[in-house]
């Protein structure tokens, strides 16, 4: 039998290869997730559940150090299943079973790249949300696009189908900015369109939903007017496609923080960066009102922003509530209050 590769010095050349400085997450307890917790959307219910895994293979993207809270070392499937144990056995997932009505599936990297994310694992993870989860309606899973394989997918799609109530498959991929530049020569997303809209165009006959990660403002440089228009500028594309393609689309806002140990943290300690304002972030997401997009916007930086390098400030109370009823209701009217905070 083939001895299984070992990507580990691979990932540590392309972290550092990236500037990154941060050390991976050794001492974690492999048979416990990195974390997980709740979310309420307009969807309802949200599980999002972080696995311990191998870090993410690309570990090149400018301002992220989600790699830093995993191992740089494989993490086989006996572990993992651990973790699906533990997460099932939680005393606040058992409480709140029957109103999960979605999950979100990561390990701060790709889910469905095999070498990072045990095969056997994701197999028996999607036999225990049929188990324990009675209504759950989506299925989100987190990877990049290149590890998309439409016959893994199709077998997923028929698996989480048989619960008691048919679930729906969501991939959720990264694509942090619109302005191509940014994203792929400043950000080293390694995202092109082409490469997106192939990816959207091998999906959609399935009818997948699609959710696609934005940071708002996530280099140096960018003034906060010009992070809002590429926002803006990623909801006009995003409503396009999902016309064209026909599939349902939500945009995972993320208002950027300053992540330790990345490039973006040096910028930030020399005063050439600061993290987007609240305000902004909402005025940006404004521009989805009457799109044919949706749009979530994340207020959680997972503990890994630097001191003071948080998109939430002092005073934010208020603007914070606001953006939780929005994401709550999907109402607008919740934003345009927010815009007069
Ligand atoms: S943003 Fe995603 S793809 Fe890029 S380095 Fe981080 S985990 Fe990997």
């Amino acid at each position: 039998m083939p001895e299984k590769k070992d990507y580990s010095i691979g990932i540590l050349k392309s972290s550092r290869d990236a500037g990154k400085t941060y050390d991976f997450d050794e001492k974690h307890n492999k048979d416990l997730p990195v974390g997980m917790w709740f979310q309420n959307s307009h969807e309802g219910t949200i599980l999002f559940i972080v696995f311990y895994t191998q870090a993410c293979r690309w570990s090149r993207c400018l301002g992220c150090n989600l790699p830093s809270k995993s191992s740089q070392y494989n993490v086989d499937y006996r572990a993992l299943i651990k973790q699906i144990d533990y997460v099932f056995a939680s005393a606040d997932v058992i409480g709140q079973r029957e109103r999960i009505k979605k999950v979100i599936v990561s390990n701060n990297g790709s889910v469905l790249d095999e070498e990072t994310f045990s095969s056997t694992a994701l197999m028996y993870l999607l036999a225990k949300l049929n188990l324990h989860l009675p209504n759950l309606a989506v299925c989100s899973i987190e990877t990049r696009a290149e590890y998309v394989d439409l016959a893994e997918l199709e077998f997923i799609s028929r698996v989480i189908k048989e619960g008691e109530t048919p679930t729906e498959l969501e991939l959720a991929i990264g694509f942090e900015a619109f302005d191509e530049s940014i994203r792929n020569r400043i950000f080293k997303k390694g995202l092109s369109l082409k490469l997106f809209e192939s990816f959207v165009g091998r999906i959609s006959p399935y009818q997948y939903g699609l959710k696609c990660y934005f940071m708002q403002k996530p280099v140096p440089g960018m003034s906060d007017e010009e992070a809002i228009l590429d926002i803006q500028h990623g909801i006009d594309y995003l409503s396009r496609i999902a016309s064209i393609y026909e599939i349902k689309i939500n945009m995972h806002l993320n208002p950027t923080f300053v992540a330790k140990g990345t490039p973006l943290e040096k910028s930030f300690l020399k005063g050439k960066y600061t993290p987007p304002r609240l305000i902004d972030v909402a005025k940006a997401a404004l521009h989805a009102e009457g799109a044919r997009i949706s749009v979530f916007i994340g207020l959680y930086d997972e503990g890994l922003a630097v001191k003071g390098g948080s998109f939430v400030r002092e005073n934010d109370k208020g603007i914070v509530h606001l953006v939780e009823q929005f994401n709550m209701t999907g109402n607008f009217r919740f934003l345009h209050l927010a815009c007069k905070e």
